[in-house]
This record gives structure tokens, sequence and C-alpha cells, in this order.
């Protein structure tokens, strides 16, 4: 079968349209990503209502784009799915009601994604990967630590009791007068400062729980720098290399905790495996850090392609598809979520409250 996905929950929308087979394998065959960086650059950050109103300009093209690279026509697609939440409400609202245009126009079965399901379930489609699974979800607006025990079936083990690990890199980022994304620039800045010059904090560092805290690195990188004023170039590399290694040593420890228990929980599977997605995985020690705690712990390290890491409309599609399986399209009436946890299974209906 093959589905068309949308993607509009926050900064990049996106159209894919993926092909599963009968045997489950999943094919690409196209994958637009537009994504509204430079609309936000001069603000340091996402800004709501610029997002909304970009998807709303370039969703219809986009989806057309989806369609002609894949050389097929509306017709020739078998289910729709989009991003119900959670995220940005203005460009969930433009992504769910275009999905949902199109599927009652071409009596096609309706999926509303979880956009974090989207991301639990892409290494399915990169990878032959059985349930369960770990998987470490590190972007711009979530960081968590899942258990992906099978479709519709998650478990979040541990999420940030603050800040976002990407939200993290990118108020360092500003407070040192980098550009935005910071998540890059404090990365290449950190290549040339020496880490060992300033000491910053590891939050929750030892603890059992398997939660994350990033608000008070931030804090410590602020202090630091107000402390050098005015900042050389050094100074702000150094900054960058120390906070990328408390940000690696804390990842360690909490992730070193989430491999045992998932050895603890299920002893019988035989090769067990860390899923990473979302922008910070882009980042080289953070990445490398992972690899090697994985082989340490018997554990196959994936890590999707980056361009299925961020956000894209073939994880939705494909989520779309592996939900179709079990032949449970939803309702039409399904309304946005900003907020909607991976593990409460389906989306609200309109007007039934949130
Ligand atoms: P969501 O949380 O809804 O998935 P998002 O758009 O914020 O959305 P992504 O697009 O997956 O998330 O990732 C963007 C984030 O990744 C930004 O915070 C950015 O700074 C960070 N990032 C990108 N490259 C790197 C890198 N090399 N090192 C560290 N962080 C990075
Ligand atoms: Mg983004
Ligand atoms: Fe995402």
């Amino acid at each position: 079968m093959r589905v068309l996905g949308i993607e509009t929950s926050c900064d990049e929308t996106a159209a894919a349209i993926v092909e599963r087979d009968a045997d489950g394998c999943g094919r690409i065959l196209s994958n637009v990503v537009l994504s509204q960086i430079d609309d936000h650059a001069p603000y340091g950050g996402v800004v709501p209502e610029i997002a909304a109103r970009a998807h709303v300009e370039v969703l219809d093209r986009l989806i057309g784009q989806a369609l002609h690279e894949a050389q097929m026509s509306l017709d020739d697609i078998d289910a729709v799915a989009a991003t119900a939440g959670p995220g940005l409400i203005g460009g969930l609202i433009v992504g769910l009601m275009t999905g949902k245009a199109i599927a009652m126009a071409g009596r096609k079965p309706f999926y509303a994604i979880n956009h974090l399901e989207g991301h639990a379930l892409t290494p399915r489609l990169t990878d032959q990967i059985d349930f369960p699974y770990l998987l470490l979800l590190v972007s711009g607006g979530h960081t968590q630590m899942v258990l992906v025990k099978g479709l519709g079936d998650y478990e979040r083990l541990g999420t940030t009791i603050d800040d976002a690990l990407g939200e993290a890199f990118d108020k360092t980022a500003k407070l040192l007068g980098l550009a935005y994304p910071g998540g890059p620039e404090v990365e290449k800045a950190a290549c040339l400062g020496d880490p060992a010059r300033f000491l910053l904090p590891r939050p929750l560092k030892g603890e059992e729980r398997l939660d994350f805290s990033f608000s008070g690195l931030k804090t410590a990188v602020r202090q630091l720098a107000t402390s050098l004023q005015p900042l050389s170039q050094t100074d702000v590399n150094d900054i960058c290399a120390a906070f990328q290694s408390a940000v690696a040593d804390t990842l360690d420890d909490r992730v070193a905790r989430s491999l045992a228990l998932f050895r603890r929980r299920f002893p019988d599977v035989a090769a067990p495996a860390l899923v990473v997605a979302g922008g910070v995985a882009a980042n080289k020690i953070i990445r490398d850090g992972l690899q090697r705690l994985c082989a340490e712990h018997g554990f196959r390290f994936i890590a999707p392609p980056m361009a299925l890491c961020t956000d894209n409309a073939a994880m939705i599609a494909w989520a779309g598809a592996e939900r179709a399986k079990q032949n449970a399209a939803d309702p039409l009436d399904i309304a946005p979520r900003s907020r909607w946890p991976l593990d409460l299974r389906s989306a609200p209906l309109i007007g039934a409250g949130r």
C-alpha cells in the first residue's frame, strides 16, 4: 500500500509518499521537506504564528511535489496520514485539515499520527528491526527515552524535566553570540576548544530515575560567560567544548541505566537495539558516545540517516502504513493536540475536550 504523509508540527513543512509491501518492508517513493529556519533565524527560535502561516503557504505545493517525484497522482494513494500532535497548534491544524480533506475527497482511510510515534517507528522503515527496542529521542522540542514494545505500545522511561537537549544547545549558542540553530554552531566551536578548561555540572547524573535536565547546565554557561566578559573566541570555543562534554557525559549515564533496565525487562531479547532520533543525533561526539556505550553493553546502535532523524513526512507516512496493517483508520473528527504523550493511545475527537 502507498501512504501520503504530511508533517507540520514545528518548523518544517513536509510531504512524503511511502510504500509498504506485503512482507512489511518499506520504501520511500518521495520525501520533500521545506525548512523554515531562515524565517525564524532573526528571532533566535521558532515563532508559532510565523510557522503556521508558512505551512499554509507551501503545503499544497509540497504535496504536489511529493506526488510528482513519486510519479503518481492522488488516485494512486491508498491512505493519508498527518501529524495530529504534539507540536505548535497552528501548524498542526494546517497539516491535519489538509490531510483530512484529501482523505475525505478521495474516500481513503485517514490516520492521525503522533509525531513521536513517527520518530519511534522510523528504524522499522530503514532497518530490519523487531519490537521491543529502546528509542532515545533528542530534538529541539523533545528529550525522551522510550521503550518501544510494539505498535501503539510505548512506555516513556524518562523525559526532560525542563529544557529539551536541542533547546539547550540553541540557548547556549544564543548566550555565546552564535547563530541559530545553535547545535551545529556549538559543535563547530567545541571542536576547536579545550573541554578541560571549565567544568560544567552534569545534571541528574547518578540518579536512579531516567529523566533528563538541562536548564541548570544552561544557567552555568550563562554565569561562566558573564564572569569572563568580554568573551574571546578561545573562551567561546572552550565553553562550547565544556558544554558538549557535560552533555555527552550526562547522556552516557542516563543511557547506560536505560540499557541495563532494558536487559532486566527483556532478558530473552537476543540482539537488543538502541535507536537514536532527533536533530541532536547529528552531533558527532554524542553519536560516537552512544555507539561506544552500545558496543560495551552488547546493544545494536541504530541511527537512521540524518534526513529521517530530523522532522520529515516519510516517518508519518510510515507510521500510517504500520497502523493500516492493523486496519484501524481514525475518524475524521479527530482533533489536533499540542500536547500528546506517546503512551496515550489515541487523539481525542473534536469537542471531547483536552
Ligand atoms: P521536534 O522536537 O518537534 O522534533 P525540532 O524541529 O526542534 O522538532 P529537529 O529538527 O529534530 O527538532 O532538531 C533540531 C534541533 O537539533 C535543534 O535544537 C538543533 O540545534 C539541534 N541540532 C542540530 N544539529 C546539531 C548538532 N550537530 N549538535 C547538536 N544539536 C544539533
Ligand atoms: Mg525542526
Ligand atoms: Fe521531531
